[in-house]
């Protein structure tokens, strides 16, 4: 029997070797310490459960009408918008997805034609490259400089550019690099943009985990035509701890958001009912139990990337948003006799039973990413494991 050209050709999961190896020690009960989940530790916060409880009781079991969200939960999204960043949107330019990745996937299947060429700046979210492959388009990628903390400059974006590129992805603050893009060079961005036939896609997953007072802004309040350009994407997942509820959106051009509804009525038929109902009291209620989370983050991001940048190989951005260290690791790689991040990560595991997640996912072989989305004992636990290992392995052997 034969499988599609399209979906033979996605790539493996590069990460799949090590977690699953990870998953197998677990499950035979040795004490690996993981930091390889992108996914809050904390439970959703007991009114939005509450708000998806009373909604399945009360019969909100239906289809969702229509596919593309319920009207309550567009709404609450667009005034989470104009709260949050002072943009004007109508329902009408919202969609409601199953999670980020689902708007992700619809938005570019939305506007990219094979040939079409999609901007993506690396180190970048694993998902992007593959998205744009099935779509038919293909993936340029651009490596922001280390001295910029990995982050795209204007000039950089600009040598990228042709009459084929269709979107540019911009994902602030950043997973795997947790670094965040100051206003000021959204706007130099933007201005690189400027008058070109193109969309952003701006992946705004993490905008309400900011840490040391970094600053940032959405995409589409630049200019006019940046809000024409955006297809701005965010999600329940990381900011309100509903990973499993699947719930995302997308906000932009009305066309582009027809068309994603379009895909949406042929292919999930729109996101859970009473998911979208919970949404919406997440979205409209007090959002002070955001900051509860951020506050913790905050401290445990700040302890890791300290440690990480006192050991003996690694340099690392310090993170300034999401929750991801992204050191780069490669001081570490002649000592141990490895040739990248696969067989670093691969030894960790085996010799210090920590499990990260290998940086050729994310496009750098020379890192891996380590999320802090766990307790402070597991992260000094996990963290004194890889120091007394890099110790051991890079002093000599007898
Ligand atoms: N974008 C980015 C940058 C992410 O890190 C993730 C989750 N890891 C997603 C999108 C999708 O998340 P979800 O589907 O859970 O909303």
């Amino acid at each position: 029997m034969k499988i599609s050209q399209r979906v033979m050709q996605l790539a493996e999961s590069a990460t799949l070797a090590v977690s699953a190896k990870a998953a197998r020690m677990k499950a035979d009960g040795i004490d690996v310490i993981g930091f390889g989940a992108g996914e809050p530790d904390f439970d959703t916060p007991m009114h939005i459960r509450q708000a998806g409880i009373e909604a399945i009781k009360s019969g909100k079991t239906k289809y969702p009408n229509p596919a593309s969200g319920l009207l309550a939960a567009k709404t609450a999204v667009c005034e989470r918008l104009r709260h949050d960043h002072g943009l004007r949107y109508e329902p009408q330019q919202v969609i409601i997805t199953s999670g980020g990745k689902d708007a992700a996937y619809m938005a570019i299947h939305a506007v990219v034609d094979p040939g079409d060429e999609v901007v993506i700046p690396a180190p970048y979210w694993v998902s992007y490259p593959e998205m744009v492959r099935l779509a038919g388009g293909v993936p340029v990628h651009v490596h922001g400089p280390e001295k910029n903390d990995y982050k795209l400059t204007p000039d950089l974006l600009g040598s990228v550019l042709t009459d084929r590129t269709r979107m540019v992805i911009l994902n602030s603050p950043s997973n795997p690099s947790g670094v965040t893009y100051h206003p000021d060079e959204i706007r130099a961005l933007a201005g690189v943009l400027r008058g070109r036939d193109l969309y952003v896609l701006s992946d705004e997953i993490y905008d309400r985990l900011l840490y040391d007072d970094q600053k940032s802004i959405s995409y589409a309040t630049v200019s006019d035509e940046a809000y024409r350009q955006a297809i701005t994407l965010n999600s329940a997942s990381k900011t309100y701890a509903m990973t499993g509820w699947r719930l995302g959106y997308a906000a932009g051009p009305v066309e582009v958001i027809k068309a994603m509804a379009k895909l949406q009525s042929q292919s999930t038929s729109g996101a859970a009912t009473f998911s979208q109902i919970a949404y919406a009291t997440a979205l409209s209620a007090d959002q002070g139990v955001i900051e509860t989370m951020r506050v913790e983050f905050e401290k445990r991001g700040r302890y890791m990337w300290q440690r990480l940048t006192q050991m003996s190989g690694m340099r690392c951005p310090k993170p300034t948003g999401a929750f991801y260290c992204f050191p780069n690791v490669s001081g570490t790689y002649a000592r141990l006799g490895v040739d990248g991040s696969i067989p670093f990560a691969s030894r960790l595991l085996d010799e210090a039973l920590v499990a990260v997640v290998p940086g050729v996912a994310f496009g750098m072989d020379e890192h891996v990413r380590l999320s802090f989305a766990t307790n402070m004992e597991q992260i000094t636990a996990g963290l004194d494991r890889i120091e007394s290992w890099i110790g051991r392995v890079s002093s000599p052997r007898t």
